[in-house]
């Protein structure tokens, strides 16, 4: 499937012979040389080159595929997967129709809300945008491609609201096998122990990586794009610390082994900027080793959250990070999540039934609340005092102690359970940083030619606090954003950014150039007057796009600043 022209071989064995500074035997057709460790160093030209096969990386195969590229992914594990393959799968979309038939209100705007506040508004607002707007359309797709989803829709731990779907098979392995099959439909290349070490940058421009497998050195060249989907940094404690150095080294972490943000470190190397890197995840309902499995659910709106005193200490449906902070100050820093029978199903989130649970020690059963008190070993007469406030609570649909928002039924029928659960360090929201196209921007700001990201690895989207259950769909709706873009980036593309002034502050444009001409002016952002602004909005770009030059376009009359603004703008990413 690999095209490997001729012209290539050549061009490739003199940039190998000059790296390895070897010469070729007399008649020596091998192209694959060795450097001075005896390392075999070959070469292998595609479109598109996707680094990391977790839910980003591909979403991003299959995308690009779709688009007609030929792609190769590289994974340094055995098997692809990443933390997407290990998630509960929890993935939220405002879906407003289907949530008004379980009587929940939403909107792709209040999705919008929670995010961007969610995260104290440190991410990009655009980015946010992109991902809820989109978010119910990539589930779509995930369909098309044979995901199913439970009919229900739920909530998970720090989603702050039930707009959470659910996959029928268990954690994130419907995410992977139907992405993995519709890949190996399509013929993408996927090369497993393969590790990515460097970014290749020729007259600025990233036109492949260098990978290692079993010793030998591979330069996998891309003829559209390099795209990093590499994820997070959770199980690299040193590179964590360096960040945070107030995060313990010995909060164990809910991440695969593969979590170590080499993706980061190749993208900083190279002038990428780096954003929010100290804001990491403390996942506040894991196992004692980090893990999410052994609970009962990781949905909050049945269960409350007790102490060893038997007493509630936060309002369940809180920000993560609220929570983690609250499980902390509670004594030995863990707590109980309750539950009665009511939402007890076949399996949990991760295939485990309720007996498993129970023989292994981490659920605890009652058939009576006082029961369940002894077995928890907390004071029976405050535990079931809390549980009777809270099903008050419920009832009234307020909570007077706590002010949670999030209810559905009663603690009410046994049997009852408790799981014991503690913080874990979960989701790393810093990274690179991108822009809508999932260009990676440099630190000057400026997109770098030919190198793009998606998933954990970027870091400009979820702020201070990503939201329970935005994770997947970012994997998703941005590796499926990268691989159409990348794709459909013809020899000669260029998409460049510049700023001009408007009437209510910067306007911030994209350019987009295919061999000298302006085939596409986008303004991505903007604060100027609702419909006054939006003849110029709509009509400068175009005349700009039609004339490709913004020397004789006419200003708008009525918004004549915006106007002027947007020519300015785009003059700066000409320049
Ligand atoms: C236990 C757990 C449960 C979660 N549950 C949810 C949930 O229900 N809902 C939700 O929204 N989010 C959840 N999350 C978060 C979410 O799963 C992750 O943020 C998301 O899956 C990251 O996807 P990704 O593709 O960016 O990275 P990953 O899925 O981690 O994939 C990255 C891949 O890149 C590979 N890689 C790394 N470096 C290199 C290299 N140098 N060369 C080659 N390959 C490399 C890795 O081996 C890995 O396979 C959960 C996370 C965990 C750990």
């Amino acid at each position: 499937m690999k095209k490997i022209s001729l012209l290539s071989i050549i061009i490739s064995l003199v940039t190998l012979l000059a790296i390895v500074g070897c010469q070729p035997e007399e008649e020596d057709n091998d192209t694959s040389p060795t450097d001075e460790n005896g390392t075999e160093v070959s070469e292998e030209t595609s479109d598109v080159v996707i680094i990391g096969g977790g839910g980003a990386g591909m979403a991003a195969a299959v995308s690009a595929a779709e688009e007609g590229a030929e792609v190769v992914l590289i994974e340094k594990m055995p098997a692809i997967g990443g933390n997407t393959i290990i998630s509960a799968g929890a993935y939220n979309a405002a879906d407003p129709e289907r949530q008004a038939e379980q009587g929940i209100e939403d909107s792709v705007d209040f999705h919008f809300e929670q995010t961007y506040e969610g995260g104290d508004e440190q991410g990009d607002e655009e980015l946010v945008r992109t991902l809820v707007e989109n978010s119910l359309d990539t589930k779509h797709w995930l369909e098309e491609l044979g995901l199913e989803f439970e009919d229900e829709i739920d909530s998970v731990i720090g989603a702050m609201h039930e707009r959470t779907h659910y996959p029928v098979a268990p954690s994130g392995t419907g995410y992977i096998s139907v992405l993995e099959d519709t890949a190996n439909e399509l013929g993408v290349d996927i090369e497993l122990e393969t590790k990515a070490k460097q970014l290749i940058v020729e007259d600025d421009e990233v036109t492949g990586v260098i990978a290692e497998k079993d010793e030998d050195e591979i330069h996998y060249m891309a003829e559209d794009g390099v795209i990093l989907a590499t994820g997070g940094f959770s199980k690299n404690i040193e590179m964590r610390t360096e960040y945070d150095p107030e995060l313990e080294e010995d909060i164990p972490s809910s991440n695969q082994p593969s979590a170590t943000g080499e993706g980061i470190l190749m993208a900083e190397e190279i002038g990428a900027e780096l954003t929010n890197m100290d804001q990491i995840q403390i996942l506040p309902i894991a196992n004692e080793h980090g893990g999410l499995e052994g609970s009962t659910t990781i949905n909050i709106e049945n269960v409350v959250f007790v102490n060893q005193q038997g007493r509630r200490f936060v309002h369940e449906d809180a920000r993560r990070d609220v929570l983690a902070d609250a499980v902390f100050e509670q004594e030995g820093g863990y707590y109980y999540l309750i539950n009665d029978s009511q939402i007890i199903e076949e399996e949990n989130e991760y295939g485990e039934s309720i007996d498993e649970l129970i023989d292994a020690g981490s659920v605890k059963k009652g058939e009576t609340l006082e029961e369940l008190a002894r077995e928890i070993d907390v004071p029976e007469e405050e535990f079931v005092e809390t549980i009777e406030n809270f099903n008050e609570a419920v009832e009234a649909r307020e909570d007077e102690e706590f002010e949670r928002e999030v209810f559905s039924n009663k603690i009410e029928e046994g049997p009852f359970y408790a799981s014991i659960r503690y913080p874990s360090v979960h989701h790393t929201m810093g990274g690179v940083s991108i822009n809508t196209d999932t260009q990676i921007i440099s630190q000057e700001g400026d997109p770098i030619p030919g190198l793009y990201a998606a998933g954990e690895v970027t870091g400009n989207i979820h702020g201070t606090n990503r939201l329970g259950g935005n994770a997947i769909p970012d994997t998703m709706v941005f590796g499926r954003i990268a691989g159409q873009t990348v794709a459909g980036m013809e020899e000669g593309d260029e998409v460049l950014t510049g700023v001009g002034q408007g009437y209510g502050g910067n306007i911030e444009v994209e350019v987009h150039i295919t061999d000298d001409e302006i085939t596409q002016v986008e303004v991505i952002e903007h604060n100027e007057t609702d419909r006054v602004s939006d003849p110029a909005l709509e009509k400068i770009p175009y005349e700009i796009v039609k004339q490709n030059s913004t020397e004789d376009v006419d200003t708008v009359s009525g918004a004549t600043d915006t106007s002027a603004g947007i020519l300015e703008a785009v003059e700066d990413a000409l320049e």
